[in-house]
């Protein structure tokens, strides 16, 4: 019984042995190739579709970003935009820079009510002035002049506002909207 038990244990201890040579040599040889042969066609599934709809977002995040404080403010609540020429190709939108002085009341105009002001004329070049009407002297040519609307507000009521904010004001009672200009 002593040396079955024996031939037993030595039979299992060299199969344990052998079992760890096996497992030690065939797991590093089987797990590498699976590996190989699971990432290779990883990249390749997901480069083709699941990749790119990806990058796309990612890369409009970025162009939006930029885009988004690109809006040069004439102040608090005016983008500049909102005083550039609006003749149709015949300048380049900005035949003078604006008075910071004359955007500065305006701005002044919009806050002492807390509504939107609408710009309907800023600058001007000459020949949207001609188109217009405007006199050939027009404060618009310089950008020293706007003509604006305050929706909710009368025209008498907006034009001594903004002349008392320091602005010389023309009224157009009829067509609802004030000439202002420093
Ligand atoms: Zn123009
Ligand atoms: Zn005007």
């Amino acid at each position: 019984m002593k040396y079955k038990k024996t031939a037993l244990w030595i039979f299992l201890a060299a199969g344990s042995v052998g079992l760890v040579f096996i497992f030690g040599a065939v797991p590093g040889k089987s797990v590498v190739p699976p590996q190989a042969e699971i990432v290779q066609p990883a990249p390749e599934q997901t480069g083709q579709k699941p990749e790119l709809p990806q990058q796309e977002p990612e890369s409009a995040e970025p162009e939006s970003g930029p885009a988004a404080p690109a809006p040069e403010m004439a102040s608090a609540h005016f983008e500049m935009a909102e005083y550039r020429c609006d003749c149709a190709g015949l300048c380049d939108g900005w035949p003078a820079r604006m008075n910071p002085v004359l955007l500065e009341r305006i701005e002044a105009l919009r806050e002492y009510y807390g509504l939107p002001v609408v710009i309907t004329s800023g600058v001007r070049c000459e020949g949207r002035n001609t188109e217009v009407g405007g006199v050939a002297w027009s404060f618009h040519k310089r950008g020293d002049a706007a003509d604006l609307y305050c929706p909710g507000v009368a025209v008498g009521d907006l034009a001594q506002t903004a002349k008392d904010l320091g602005m010389n004001v023309l009224p157009y009672y009829a067509s609802g909207y004030i000439h202002v200009e420093v």
